[in-house]
């Protein structure tokens, strides 16, 4: 199973919650935004989906 996680920059407001939620270590905060660094990490949890006052994340479960 590959996990995608995926931030739209265009929508994404910079508030931060989906960094301090998740707790797998997927995110990093670099210059006032987060960043994707360990996809496969993620516990699927949707919190950060769920934090995400901008709508900007999507996650995307691939089946290979
Ligand atoms: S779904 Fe959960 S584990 Fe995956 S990136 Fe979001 S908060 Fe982190
Ligand atoms: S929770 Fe949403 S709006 Fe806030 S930093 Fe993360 S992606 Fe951007």
């Amino acid at each position: 199973m590959i996990v995608e996680v995926k931030i739209d920059y265009d929508k994404c407001q910079g508030c931060g919650e989906c960094y301090k939620t998740c707790r797998y270590g997927v995110l990093e905060w670099l210059d006032d935004q987060p960043i994707v660094v360990s996809p496969n990490k993620c516990g699927k949890c949707l919190e950060c989906i769920e934090k995400c006052p901008a709508k900007a994340i999507t996650l995307k479960l691939d089946k290979y």
